[in-house]
């Protein structure tokens, strides 16, 4: 089968490789539309380890294709939301609480692009089908659905985190599409003041269609200075979906005492993070700093498509660019790579794959 991903480190392309094998428990599935992320773009470039002959991609809906023996809930020619996180549900380290990303080892629940082949490709494998997969929900839309997978996933762990209530001043730290749904997810959680930070005009208007009251751009003037001005000395929460290594250290000093920062941010490998002691009120000020990665499995995913269906809340906003067949996975890929001002997240309908009949 082809696929669209890296043969090592910078060096993306078509790579053929055998079809996946299905184990009793798993699944097959074909993609019917996929969205790249900057989570690809980053293990691309390297930002998460040498990888060789990987195929990219980890945010699709799809068709099953073929089910293991003891597979219950789905079979072949079922329409499936694919969470990017599939966690092997037999690994211990879902029993340590806390997140049910880290099955055997630090991120192991997350097996595209990282233990397995990702989604771009015209077959790939779902570990613990009946656990991970789940049916699209009545009143959602596909694009709805896929936007679930990681994107609101992702902000929404991120308003978890922070444990935003109501009235609070919640500030959100990049308005890309994983800002924007932290943004989103703050609203629906009753958040008061509601900043949002970032620049590209698209991203600043979604942002206030989820709910920000206010916009602050980090490229003009000090940008911990603004919030502090803003909320008069420091938001309750803040949740960090973008910016690089100084980020934490803002968000820190953006906090009032007994607040909460909650990343759901990548940092690159080669980074180390610093801050001032006096930005952590000198460890004790009650600020706590939380930090986790996209909670996924079947339950999660039913339970975001409740809040689209009955909250009436679009996460199909953030889909900035579309795109039609299985060859321009590798055009969606460059723009996500090239982060062109108007985009925010791109999807590519696979309409000339064998499920697309389904
Ligand atoms: P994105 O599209 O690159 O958006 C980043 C946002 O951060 C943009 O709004 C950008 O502003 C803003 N930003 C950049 N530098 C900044 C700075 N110095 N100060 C303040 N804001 C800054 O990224 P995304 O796809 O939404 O993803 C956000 C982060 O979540 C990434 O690090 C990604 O790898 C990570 N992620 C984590 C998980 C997880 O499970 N934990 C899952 C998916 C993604 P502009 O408007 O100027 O561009
Ligand atoms: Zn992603």
């Amino acid at each position: 089968m082809r696929g669209y991903g890296m043969f090592s480190v910078n060096n993306p392309g078509w790579l053929e490789k055998e079809r996946p094998g299905c184990g009793p428990y798993d699944a097959i599935v074909t993609p019917r539309i996929v969205a790249p992320c900057s989570s690809d773009t980053h293990s691309l470039h390297g930002g998460s380890g040498p990888k060789e002959n990987m195929i990219l991609g980890h945010e699709a809906v799809g068709t099953v294709v073929e089910v293991g023996a003891e597979v219950k809930g789905f079979k072949p020619g079922d329409f499936v939301v694919v969470p990017c996180v599939t966690p092997d549900w037999l690994g211990l380290g879902i029993q340590h609480g806390k997140s049910f990303s880290h099955d055997r080892r630090p991120f192991g629940s997350f097996k595209f692009i990282s233990s397995e082949d990702g989604v771009m490709a015209e077959f790939f494998h779902v570990i613990h089908a009946d656990a991970n997969l789940t049916h699209l929900a009545e009143g959602v839309t596909p694009e709805q659905a896929l936007m679930t997978v990681d994107m609101m996933s992702t902000g929404f762990y991120g308003v978890e985190m922070a444990d935003v209530r109501y009235g609070d001043t919640v500030v959100v730290i990049g308005i890309g599409p994983v800002g924007l749904m932290a943004v989103g997810g703050a609203a629906l959680r009753g958040a008061g003041r509601l900043i949002g930070i970032g620049t590209r005009p698209n991203c600043v208007k979604v942002a206030r269609e989820y709910g920000a009251t206010d916009i602050v751009s980090y490229k003009e003037g000090d940008v911990v200075e603004q919030v502090r001005e803003l909320t008069g000395g420091g938001a309750d929460k803040v949740i960090i979906a973008g910016g690089g290594k100084d980020i934490l250290a803002q968000a820190l000093a953006m906090t009032r005492e007994m607040g909460t920062v909650a990343s759901v941010n990548y940092f690159d490998a080669a980074d180390t993070l610093a801050f001032p002691t006096l930005a952590w009120g000198l460890g004790m000020v009650n600020k706590d700093i939380r930090s986790g990665f996209c909670p996924g499995g079947a339950v999660r995913i039913q339970k975001l498509m409740d809040v689209i269906r009955y909250r009436g809340f679009d996460s199909s906003k953030i889909i900035s660019h579309t795109f039609r067949g299985f060859e321009k996975m590798e055009d969606a890929l460059k723009l996500m790579d090239s982060k062109t001002p108007d985009l925010i997240k791109p999807v590519v309908y696979i309409d000339d794959l064998p499920g697309a009949a389904a």
